[in-house]
């Protein structure tokens, strides 16, 4: 049987184990990632290392999307104080999943998602939103998803800690990199 095509946006490699792996029973899974939240470009470009890692072991192909950190600074500048769940993290999620929309849009999906619900941090229901706006936009559909659920994040934990890989121990950008212990 012909699985359907599906965009997911990754955001790290622990998450992407888990999820894409779930979404490997229903869907063909291609991953893009596009992630110019995260600073520095050396974590940047260890997260993508790992994400290949993955993609590998999954078996699946790994779109890799432009560096643009300038942009993102940008975007988020006037929101730099919030906390972690707050505006900029929805404006940090709507444009990761604008850039994720154009992909699919350009190469023929017309189903795209995120795994970045799979975290505790990250608010489902606000990442669903902004994808059905999204999709909406572009004339596409957008996987709603509460990856969390069914111990989702723990099975992500234990997945990514079998095969060995790196995780992070903060969300991504500048403002949420905690301060190094006295
Ligand atoms: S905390 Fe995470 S989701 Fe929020 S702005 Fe920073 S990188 Fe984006």
């Amino acid at each position: 049987m012909n699985k359907s095509p599906i965009l997911a946006h990754l955001c790290c490699a622990p998450d992407a184990l888990y999820v894409v792996g779930l979404l490997q029973a229903e869907y063909e899974v291609v991953g893009l990632f596009y992630n110019p939240n995260i600073h520095p470009e050396e974590e940047y470009r260890l997260r993508l290392a790992e994400a290949r890692r993955v993609a590998e072991h999954l078996q699946f192909k790994l779109i890799e999307d432009i560096y643009d950190p300038e942009t993102w600074f940008r975007l988020t500048e006037k929101f730099k104080s919030e906390p972690e769940k707050g505006r900029r993290c929805n404006i940090c999620f709507a444009w990761r999943l604008e850039r994720t929309a154009r992909k699919a849009l350009e190469a023929g999906f017309p189903l795209f998602t995120t795994i970045m619900s799979v975290s505790p941090w990250k608010n489902s229901a606000v990442l669903n939103r902004i994808g059905r706006m999204t999709a909406r936009k572009y004339g596409l559909k957008f996987l709603e998803a509460d990856f969390k659920k069914k111990d989702g994040f723990n099975r992500s934990v234990r997945l990514s800690r079998e095969l060995g890989l790196y995780r992070q121990n903060y969300c991504g950008c500048l403002y949420s990199r905690r301060p190094a212990s006295p």
